[in-house]
């Protein structure tokens, strides 16, 4: 089922800043699922920003009085075979070193 966070609910303080600005969106939608992806699509109300980990530069995953899908809950970390997993768009590096331990390889990473 789709999260929906609204101003005063205890996880919005966490899910509306990004690195480089403070949002106000009106709602942070936190599906599961590519399926949930499409149905929060059908609840997007005014300027829609995607956030995944918040950590880009542009400011433009959050907003203010819009919406935001917000991605992180799609966090799975699938090993492919061999040094390849396919990692979900809110997949932390951990998460993704974790996976890659027993491999003899680490993620290029910033954070
Ligand atoms: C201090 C600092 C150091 C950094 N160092 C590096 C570095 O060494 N190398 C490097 O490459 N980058 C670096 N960056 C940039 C940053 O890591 C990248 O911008 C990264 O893509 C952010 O990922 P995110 O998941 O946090 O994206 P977010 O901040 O959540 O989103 C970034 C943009 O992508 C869009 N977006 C997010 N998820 C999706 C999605 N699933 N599909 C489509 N669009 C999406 C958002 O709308 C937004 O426009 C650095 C940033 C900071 C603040």
């Amino acid at each position: 089922m789709i999260e929906i966070i609204r101003p005063g609910d205890p996880a919005y303080r966490d899910l509306r800043d990004v690195y480089t600005a403070t949002g106000a969106p009106a709602s942070i939608l936190r599906p599961s699922s590519a399926d949930e992806v499409v149905q929060a699509l059908d609840q997007v109300d005014g300027e829609l920003s995607v956030r995944s980990g918040g950590h880009g530069i542009s400011s433009i995953a959050t907003n203010a009085g819009g919406t935001v899908i917000d991605l992180g809950r799609l966090d799975a970390v699938e090993p492919l075979g061999g040094d390849l997993v396919r990692a979900g768009p809110g997949a932390r590096w951990g998460d993704v070193a974790a996976t890659l331990r027993p491999r003899p390889c680490t993620p290029p990473r910033s954070r």
